[in-house]
């Protein structure tokens, strides 16, 4: 039977895991496929944003001079001299009482300095010329769009691990990236270990579960951004978790099992690991679910991490978020590895016996400005259904015993707020 470790507290682990070294490889993708990785490459402006001045507005290039003292009682007349689209360049210098009809982004002529939308002038014909009347005054620069105005050449943009969003990828485009260094997504194997585990498609029988972890955790990791790879079920036999982690070394980024860590007599995991060359870094942390993770560290076949996470769901999926995820991010190059932590008003009453930090799945939610947040059910390392609701996890410190309703608590997001939508109208009491 493998011997717990001394039991470790989960700042040191997460401080000690994120200090082994991680692979992080630069890749090119075309900015079509860039959503959703993390900058290799600090993007920095090669040119002001707009790169001349121009016009917000379909409408007419004038002086202001002309204009500055114009009103109802006073209309100036203008004559307009020449039609640009956005396209177009107009080569005229712009003399005294002259405009020119302009479209929205076009360049604003040399000698105008203001622009007047279409709808607050009248515009007619004379002698075959083409006239506008103007009834209130323009400043200088007004509804003018300045060169730079948007961003200044030689500004750096967006920074080494900024995750490439929907924005980013415009800016990106706007400064001409087909192509932009990333950094590849790891992959992630996941293996469930038991012997009482079915495939998903099987039908129940007595004493036996479904392997539900292995794609819970596969989600985790498209969460996360990478990409998961899935070995299937293991038998509680050592030979058996030891080939399929052996084989898993060799052939993702980050191993993750779940199941087998604890001190059953089945429990093979930790000394897989170790009989594989690895370095077990704690299997014994003082959280509740989750305690029982195993993190291991190999330096050999290129240096590779192993996360074995406990079977019981709840203790998984917690594993899985407090420590698989913040590592995926890390070789991912996100610079934010993990879960944001914010306050929240606890909504339920909530016992505490254990003297050890609490992780007490939580759903949130928005009310008079502030977040709102209360236990999504059973409260086991077992339980599935608290999982399936959470979109926040209650931290509740070690030494503490219970918390009442208006305890303002901390919390860890695992979901925007729209998530608590799955834990229907009794979250709200709607
Ligand atoms: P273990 O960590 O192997 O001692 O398993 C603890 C509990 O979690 C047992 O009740 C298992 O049946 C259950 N369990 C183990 N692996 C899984 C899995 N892949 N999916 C769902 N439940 C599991
Ligand atoms: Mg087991």
């Amino acid at each position: 039977m493998y011997k717990l470790r001394k039991q470790q507290t989960l700042g040191d682990v997460l401080e000690k895991m994120m200090s082994f070294p991680v692979l992080k490889i630069e890749i090119t993708v075309p900015i079509e496929e860039a959503y959703g990785y993390y900058l290799a490459e600090d993007i920095v402006s090669d040119s002001d944003v707009p790169s001349f001045d121009r016009s917000p507005y379909d409408g007419f290039a004038v002086r202001s001079e002309d204009c500055m003292h114009a009103d109802s009682q006073a209309p100036v007349i203008l004559m307009v001299v020449d039609k640009i689209g956005a396209e177009n360049i107009c080569n005229l210098q712009i003399k005294q009482c002259e405009a020119v009809r302009i479209m929205t982004g076009a360049k604003i002529p040399d000698g105008c300095d203001a622009i007047i939308k279409i709808e607050s002038t009248r515009v007619f014909e004379e002698n075959g010329n083409s006239y506008i009347e103007i009834r209130k005054s323009l400043k200088p620069g007004q509804n003018i769009s300045f060169q730079g105005e948007d961003l200044k050449q030689g500004e750096k943009l967006l920074c080494v691990g900024s995750r490439i969003t929907t924005g980013a990828v415009a800016l990106l485009a706007t400064f001409g990236y087909s192509e932009i260094k990333v950094y590849k997504k790891p992959v992630v194997g996941i293996v469930a270990t038991g012997s009482e585990l079915l495939e998903i498609t099987e039908k129940l029988q007595a004493g036996k579960i479904r392997n539900s972890n292995s794609y819970m955790i596969g989600a985790e990791v498209i969460k996360c951004g990478a990409i998961a790879r899935h070995y299937g079920i293991a038998q509680d036999t050592k030979e058996e978790i030891k080939s399929v982690v052996s084989k898993m070394m060799n052939e993702v980024d980050l191993v993750i099992t779940t199941g087998g860590v604890s001190v059953g007599d089945f429990d093979y995991v930790p000394e897989v690991f170790e009989e594989l060359g690895a370095e077990v870094l704690c299997n014994k942390i003082d959280i509740r679910p989750g305690s029982v993770t195993t993190i291991a560290h190999v330096n050999e076949r290129g240096g590779k991490i192993l996360i074995g996470l406990s079977g019981n769901p709840s203790a998984s999926f917690v594993g899985a978020v407090l420590f698989a995820a913040p590592l995926i991010k890390k070789m991912l190059g996100n610079r934010q590895p993990f879960l944001k932590q914010v306050r929240a008003v606890l909504r339920e009453n909530i016992n505490k016996i254990d003297p050890i930090t609490k992780l007490v799945r939580g759903v949130i939610w928005e009310e008079d400005c502030k977040l709102h947040v209360k236990p999504t059910g059973l409260d086991k390392s077992g339980a599935v259904s608290s999982i399936a609701y959470a979109t926040a996890l209650i931290i509740l410190p070690p030494q503490t015993t219970g918390y009442v309703v208006g305890d303002v608590v901390d919390i860890l997001l695992l979901e925007s707020v729209e998530g608590s939508e799955n834990f229907g109208h009794t979250v709200c009491g709607i």
